[in-house]
């Protein structure tokens, strides 16, 4: 069942995933060569705990997370599991995915970083996943279905050759971290759940520069490709308002990088 939101419901919202797009201001001059994922994961916590927010991803799920961040490296897709023994290298990718729960309500993010220069087919793979979610959110405007979404992420990320990952897909958000609708990045357009106002969903583009198949490690958690190769991951929590769409989870500079693309996406009365 799709929990539509009220005004005040996505001003709470709202403030979550202003919390949560901090995070990323407060680790990306911290993404190098050396440092752990545990001390990338201790500067999530104190991000979102100095806020008056609890890092949704902690104790979440059987066995519980054990960490605030989840932090997934060249091959993992998502769900890493910090550790004082795991150090990002040179030329390493990192996706870095973040939830932020605000006076009960929540919001969710993911970037995949870079450290220092990657080979150049990973630099087109976390470049075209970051565009497939633009291409994706174009999409969400009135008289759209779920399916116009995802068709247009996966389009974009199989013409540059890459694999889209079937078996994990984004959400509604809400008083919960994952809600219905399951928001896939693949697709037909035309098809699946019409687009309304009152919805707050995560589109999160999960990529592969091989197959989409996955497998889960023993530690129940980190989920890795089947074929060894590299992935990618870029997510945003968005709401739908009478006054159009609205990205809740990009940071200042983002907002400016983006200029363009946010001048054709938000502030396009729905109505
Ligand atoms: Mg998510």
């Amino acid at each position: 069942m799709i929990i539509l939101k009220t005004e005040q419901e996505i001003a709470i919202i709202r403030e979550a995933c202003r919390i949560t797009a901090s995070v990323f201001t407060a680790i990306k001059p911290e993404i190098k060569a050396g440092i752990s994922t545990y001390e990338l994961d201790q500067i999530v916590y104190n991000t979102i705990v100095s806020q008056n927010a609890i890092p949704a991803f902690l104790n979440y799920g059987d066995p519980p997370f054990p960490g605030s961040a989840c932090i997934s490296i060249n091959e993992e897709v998502v769900h890493g599991i910090p550790s004082k023994n795991r150090c990002l290298k040179y030329g390493d990718i990192v996706s870095i995915d973040v939830g932020a729960e605000y006076n009960g309500y929540f919001g969710d993010a993911c970037r995949t970083f870079s450290v220092g220069d990657v080979n150049p087919r990973w630099k087109k793979l976390v470049e075209v996943t970051e565009q497939s979610f633009w291409q994706g959110i174009k999409q969400v405007k009135k008289g759209n279905r779920l399916g116009d979404i995802g068709h247009a992420v996966q389009t974009h990320c199989e013409n540059h050759g890459f694999g889209v990952i079937r078996d994990l897909t984004g959400h509604g958000i809400g008083a919960n971290l994952h809600e219905d609708p399951n928001l896939l990045n693949y697709g037909r357009a035309g098809r699946g759940i019409r687009l309304e106002v009152g919805m707050v969903m995560c589109l999160e583009p999960m990529i592969t520069e091989g197959s989409f198949h996955i497998q889960i490690m023993p530690d129940q958690w980190t989920i890795v490709t089947a074929d060894g190769k590299a992935a990618a991951h870029y997510e945003n929590t968005f709401a739908i308002t009478q006054e159009g769409v609205e990205i809740l989870t990009l940071t200042a500079s983002e907002r400016k990088q983006y200029a363009e693309e946010l001048t054709q996406i938000e502030n396009r009365a729905w109505a």
